[in-house]
């Protein structure tokens, strides 16, 4: 295994996507459990935090170490099985999802999970409960973890198979693979009824492996990972329609989301995403080609068989047509090539306002919130109107079929960092009031744990943090990801 204790040779391990910066004594490279065994018996014997790092495209500090160790999942990197007559995969934590993704469409397969940054470890989307587009009609990928196989603090290994193993009666039973039983009592918390990414997923009728996906690192190490996959879609076509009404694109987006919700309609949308006018401007030097009139757009993608093809384009076509979208300059896709540049335009938004940010030497401070339906031109306008009033740049884009918003703002000086903070902190307890999520798909990690708390309140996590500390009672995983230390201790 590859240590690296040379500070020099581990920069890159210091910071993640959000420029979040921390420090550590080592980084180790494990290839095998029984590395990792190692590294975690010492740590749990000193108290030594370990950070774990998947490949740090996170945007709230969570991969950052704050002292101590990292353990990098880089090298536990093989896709163990993909088998095609029952459909799944199994991997190893540090492969890469594009990877992942190509191996399974090449074995005639389709992986839905996909989060606009696919340059991810598996491991990263699995601790991070990722999300992506086309969320809006699988779910995140929680929805297709079918075995996990995670190493605890302690250095027990627990082996969690979907259905094998839910809470009753508010607890939960573990046994790890040596034999060891640990009893959880699981809080049942009342949670936005929107795409959420914050906090542990605590519901009445809990599978254990849930417990797991989505706990950014603070309850277990995960080393192998088995993953249900499905029929590819057919044909997929994709469209990026132009508005020049933003009020018109938004109702637009209100009853695409509906009638793919009906089975009784021919529109089934996979994804439904927003640009705002501001995040076009932002792009329309790389892409020349979007239309000067527009004001917002919406990327759709949508399966289709060659019967339904006249029909679901056609329907598409008299929707875009009933909110007066430019289709005449809207861009559209059928082939896999052409569907790629529209993917790479969804993720040139995230990837460039990152870019611009880190090159001027700003911060962004950016929202990840979701809403209920019935609640979200509401919050959408409240959102916008108190950046503008503020005079703030910032642009708007998102997952808007799931009601999830990223409003990046882009303070250009220390002062107007200080509104963009207190604004991010109006928006987030605004979201929570319309019964709301502060994070849908990011996660709490080291920078969001204040409105963490106001969404959920004091009780909440401290009962979130029981759990934490009755699978790691040293406190060693990921130590400053969800809570604040005082919650940590043993009397808390
Ligand atoms: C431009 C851009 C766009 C993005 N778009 C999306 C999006 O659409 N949807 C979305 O969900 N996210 C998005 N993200 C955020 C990020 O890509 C995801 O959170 C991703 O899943 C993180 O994976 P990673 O391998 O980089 O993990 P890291 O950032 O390295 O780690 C994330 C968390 O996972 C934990 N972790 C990693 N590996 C393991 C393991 N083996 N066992 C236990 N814990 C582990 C870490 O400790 C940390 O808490 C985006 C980021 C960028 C930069």
């Amino acid at each position: 295994m590859i240590i690296k204790s040379n500070p020099e040779e581990f920069q890159d391990y210091l910071s993640d996507a959000a420029n979040f910066k921390g420090e550590c004594q080592k980084v180790f490279f494990p290839e095998s459990n029984e590395d990792i065994l190692l590294i975690v018996h010492e740590a749990n014997e000193k108290s030594i935090p370990i950070a774990i790092a998947g490949n740090r495209t996170g945007l709230t500090g969570s991969s950052v170490p704050l002292s101590g160790y990292v353990i990098a999942t880089n090298n536990l990197n093989k896709i163990i099985e993909i088998n095609k007559e029952n459909k799944f995969a199994i991997v190893e934590p540090g492969v890469l999802l594009s990877e992942f993704q190509a191996k399974i469409k090449e074995a005639g397969l389709f992986y839905p999970p996909d989060p606009t940054e696919t340059n991810c470890f598996m491991g990263g989307t699995i601790a991070t409960n990722a999300s992506g587009a086309k969320s809006f009609k699988f779910g995140p990928t929680r929805n297709f973890v079918e075995m996990l196989e995670v190493i605890l603090a302690t250095g027990e290994i627990l082996t969690l198979i979907r259905g094998e193993n839910k809470v009753q009666n508010g607890m939960l039973n573990l046994i790890t693979d040596s034999g060891t039983a640990i009893e959880l009592e699981i809080p049942s918390i009342k949670s936005p009824k929107t795409k959420n990414a914050a906090g542990y997923y605590l519901t009445q009728h809990l599978d254990a492996i849930d417990l797991f996906i989505g706990s950014e690192g603070t309850l277990g190490l995960i080393t192998k990972i088995k993953l249900r996959l499905i029929d590819p879609p057919q044909n997929i076509f994709s469209t990026v329609l132009f508005f020049e009404d933003e009020l018109k694109a938004l109702q637009f987006v209100k009853s695409a989301r509906g009638k793919s919700k009906d089975q009784n309609q021919l529109l089934d949308a996979l994804g439904l995403e927003f640009f705002d006018k501001r995040a076009l401007n932002f792009l329309s030097k790389a892409y020349p080609n979007i239309p000067t009139s527009a004001n917002s757009a919406v990327w759709i993608e949508q399966s289709y068989t060659d019967d339904s093809a006249e029909d679901v384009f056609g329907s598409w076509i008299e929707l875009a047509d009933k909110f007066d979208a430019d289709i005449d300059n809207s861009w559209s896709a059928m082939t896999d090539s052409e569907r790629a540049k529209f993917v790479d335009f969804r993720h040139a938004i995230s990837w460039k306002i990152n870019e611009y940010i880190t090159q001027k030497g700003l911060h962004k401070v950016g929202t990840d919130t979701a809403v209920p339906e019935d609640q979200f031109e509401i919050f959408y306008h409240f959102a916008q109107k108190i950046v503008t009033q503020n005079k703030l740049e910032f642009v708007t884009y998102g997952h808007f079929g799931d009601c999830h918003i990223h409003l990046n703002m882009l303070p250009k000086n220390s002062e107007e960092l200080k509104t963009a903070k207190k604004l991010y902190g109006v928006i987030c307890r605004k979201a929570v009031e319309l019964g709301g999520t502060i994070s849908a798909e990011h996660g709490i990690g080291k920078l969001k744990r204040d409105y963490f708390m106001e969404m959920y309140g004091e009780d909440v996590i401290r009962q979130m943090a029981k759990l934490k500390r009755a699978l790691d009672p040293n406190g060693i995983l990921s130590p400053g990801n969800i809570f604040d230390e005082k919650y940590l201790v043993n009397n808390a």
